[in-house]
């Protein structure tokens, strides 16, 4: 239904005629198509930091068009704004004003991303008010773009350059049709580790994944995506989904373990299946989850402990496991919720066990580096999958429509896009995080 209504607002006498009535029209999303141009257009590089020319010289070797003014230029495919030498909130004046002005020159699906550094409790307070203010400005601009076009930014830690391995990645990432549901967003660069693929269309060749909950909904596209990106994918679920796993696992020319993840041994299990049929494990993408929504009042302990031991204990269990194993270079990536940041009415228990994951990932984040790899998590928005399909008709469809701005759901390919950017090598630099992937449908954060 949410697709019908994307068609209908965007193409002849139906567009006409819902402009006049003056309903919501989203724009179709520019996804990312293997083969394609990473923009549809010119990229404007904006800013004068002293890394502004070596950047430039990447972005040239990636084959954008880049440019210093946008006089001239009929369409931009995006806009880059390298603000990481601000000292104080008076700099963000004229690369700002200058981005504003090229803004009417944005494609459909265009992207704006700003590289700022992290604020600090050690900075001077200006450099600190800066850094932050750079957070404002840019979750702004992606609530004022319209035609699917986004903002983002990437943030750099302590001593972390502009051009450090995932930095570059990172910003690969938000100009790409990869990353078409995340608007509003910030990527923190941590360290310089990590390694750029040497073919970006295919950033998980040689590597062996595990994916969870993957016979049906966002784990099937997580298994699809990673074997698109060159991995071999092991898929997991219940027993009860084996005839649904088993064709995933044919889709992607993988291999399926029927588990259920907490079983105590799931871990071991997992490790055991994947270095006997594959030789080795490189990632692991904890995506099994359920919901057992009830007010609180009105919540029983078979709910409360359910979803728990699913959606979080499993994880801690397994990774006490993978941790255990002689696995280097482990990176997993766990699935969160923005019902795990904002709340929702009806999930405390879901809510606890996806801000958990939040917490989880961040604080598994050294015991993971010290082997070489790394933890992160995504946290998705509004998906449409059978899990969101339970929720009313016309709730569903309030929902999409109030999202302020990219106004739909997003598709399971949209946070599969974006586990598998972290999954890869390129992503080593960035440890202990979670990314929304939302639309920038929480209002406020
Ligand atoms: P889904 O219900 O469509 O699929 C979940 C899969 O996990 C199913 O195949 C199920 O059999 C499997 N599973 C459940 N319990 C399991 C267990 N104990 N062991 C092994 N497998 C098990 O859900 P989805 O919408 O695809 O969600 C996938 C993940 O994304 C979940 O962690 C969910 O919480 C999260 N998420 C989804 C949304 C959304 O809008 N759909 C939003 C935020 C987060």
């Amino acid at each position: 239904m949410a697709d019908k209504y994307l068609e209908l607002v965007n193409s002849g006498f139906t567009k006409k005629l819902a402009k006049s009535l003056g309903l919501p029209r989203p724009s179709i999303l520019r996804r990312h198509v293997p083969g394609a141009p990473l923009l549809p257009g010119p990229l404007l590089l904006l800013g004068n930091s002293p890394s502004t020319q070596e950047l430039a010289d990447t972005l040239l070797g990636w084959g954008l068009d880049v440019r210093r003014h946008a006089v001239g230029v009929s369409t931009l495919g995006g806009i880059l704004l390298l603000l990481d030498d601000l000292v104080a909130p008076e700099g963000l004046s004229a690369p700002m004003l200058a981005a504003g002005q090229a803004l009417r020159q944005l494609a459909p699906g265009g992207r704006v991303v700003g590289i700022s550094r992290a604020a600090l409790s050690t900075d001077a307070p200006a450099v600190a008010a800066v850094r932050q203010g750079i957070d404002g400005a840019l979750r702004s601009v992606g609530r004022e773009l319209r035609g699917g076009a986004t903002a983002n930014g990437v943030v750099l830690g302590e001593g972390v350059a502009p051009t450090a391995p995932s930095a570059l990645a990172a910003l690969r990432f938000l100009l790409s049709g990869r990353s078409a549901y995340v608007n509003g967003q910030f990527l923190a660069i941590d360290s310089a580790e990590g390694k750029l693929p040497e073919d970006f269309g295919r950033p998980l060749a040689g590597k062996v994944a595990v994916v969870t909950g993957a016979a049906r909904g966002i784990g099937a596209a997580i298994a699809a995506t990673l074997h698109r990106d060159g991995a071999t994918v092991v898929v997991v679920d219940v027993p009860a989904a084996g005839d649904a796993l088993a064709k995933v696992a044919n889709q992607v020319s993988g291999t399926a373990l029927q588990l259920d993840v907490t079983r105590a041994d799931a871990g071991e299990k997992i490790i055991e299946h994947a270095l006997a049929r594959h030789g080795h494990l490189d990632i692991v993408i904890h995506n099994a989850g359920i919901t057992r929504d009830k007010l609180l009042a009105n919540m029983d302990a078979a709910r409360w402990d359910s979803v728990i031991a699913v959606n979080i204990s499993s994880q801690l269990a397994m990774n006490a496991a993978f941790l255990a194993a002689d696995l280097p270079g482990l990176r997993i990536v766990s699935l969160a919720s923005t019902s795990g940041i904002a709340g929702n009415r009806g999930q405390t228990n879901y809510a606890a066990s996806k801000a958990g994951v939040i917490g989880m990932v961040r604080a598994s984040a050294p015991a993971f580096a010290a082997k070489g790899g790394g933890i992160n998590a995504v946290a998705p928005g509004f998906i449409e999958t059978d899990m969101t399909a339970r929720i009313p008709v016309a709730t569903r469809a309030v929902a999409r429509m109030l999202m302020p701005s990219l106004m739909q759901g997003g598709l399971p390919v949209d946070v599969a896009e974006a586990i598998g950017f972290l999954a890869s090598d390129a992503a080593a630099g960035i440890n202990g995080r979670t990314l929304r992937v939302c639309g920038q449908s929480l209002v406020g954060a």
